[in-house]
């Protein structure tokens, strides 16, 4: 099932509310900056049992990338109610596992008003990325960890739609008979998956990379982190090497569509998994309302 939400923006560029459109019809202009640069953020968010999980957290986040990139601000009340009314009009419609994805573009080129949507869908089945796990393999990104600092043109850290990268390292993750990546950063320090957060235990601590080295910050791994706290882990975020991941007791790829999927293999050698403690993880992500 498919929904389709616009939102409706004055000539000024201010967001004046949302309308459900035809999720078959076609929207988008073919000058638009979104379709033809890349120009544009997103955020996607899960939905489950009628909640759109860490929804402030992703509406902050949309905020966040859209001063990374000097969009005009979103007006997180008008995506609040859209992205609600999509979640809504899913459930209703019986999906119970669904991902929730929000776009703001830069609108078409000489207009000077954003363009904006939110498409609801329904999930694939994750079990098996969930129960069994994932085989990884490390890429380097070719930036140093400092890239925030050094060239913040480069926009490290906010989620823009130009992913033409990140659908290219899956490729080549498959060529190498991998599911999925790990980023490392040119001067050797683990970042993040093209579309994940990377989270490893160390005996009683979870930890997962500094958010200040080019990396998005990630909702998923952020509720883990709280849920981990009152279960009694430590937590830290840490400048950490592909030695520290071959040391680590577990590891994860965590997001906020896929939830928490263990490392069980990096660049071919096989690793255990802490099958009980992805169990846990996963459960108390499942748990979460908005
Ligand atoms: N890092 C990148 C580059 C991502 O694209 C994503 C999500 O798509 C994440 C991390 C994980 O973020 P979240 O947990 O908010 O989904």
């Amino acid at each position: 099932m498919n929904v389709v939400a616009l939102i409706d923006f004055d000539a000024a560029g201010a967001a004046t509310g949302h309308r459900l459109v035809d999720p078959d019809a076609p929207q988008l202009l073919v000058t638009d900056l979104g379709a033809t640069r890349g120009d544009g953020i997103f955020e996607t968010a899960s939905l489950v049992h009628g909640s759109v999980q860490a929804l402030e957290a992703h509406l902050q986040r949309l905020v966040q990338s859209a001063a990374m990139l000097q969009l005009p601000a979103p007006d997180i009340d008008v995506w609040r109610d859209a992205v609600r009314e999509v979640g809504a009009t899913l459930t209703a419609g019986g999906v119970t596992e669904g991902s929730i994805k929000f776009v703001l573009t830069r609108g078409v080129e000489g207009a000077g008003v954003p363009t904006g949507w939110v498409f609801g869908t329904d999930s694939p089945d994750f079990t098996a990325d969930r129960t069994d796990g994932i085989r990884i393999v490390l890429l380097d990104r070719g930036y140093r960890h400092d890239v925030s600092q050094t060239s913040p043109w480069l926009l490290a850290g906010a989620k823009t739609l130009s992913y033409a990268v990140n659908r290219a390292v899956q490729r080549e993750a498959a060529r190498r008979g991998a599911d999925d990546v790990l980023f490392v950063s040119s001067d050797g320090y683990l970042l993040e998956g093209p579309t994940s957060t990377l989270v490893m235990r160390m005996g009683g601590r979870l930890v997962t990379p500094r958010v200040d080295i080019g990396i998005l910050a990630g909702t998923t791994q952020a509720d883990l982190f709280a849920w981990a706290e009152s279960a009694g882990f430590a937590t830290g975020y840490e400048l950490l090497t592909p030695d520290d991941l071959a040391a680590a007791d577990a590891a994860w790829l965590v997001s906020s569509v896929r939830h928490v999927a263990p490392v069980r293999a990096v660049d071919g050698a096989a690793r255990a998994i802490d099958a009980e403690l992805t169990a846990r993880m996963n459960a108390a992500l499942d748990a979460r309302t908005e």
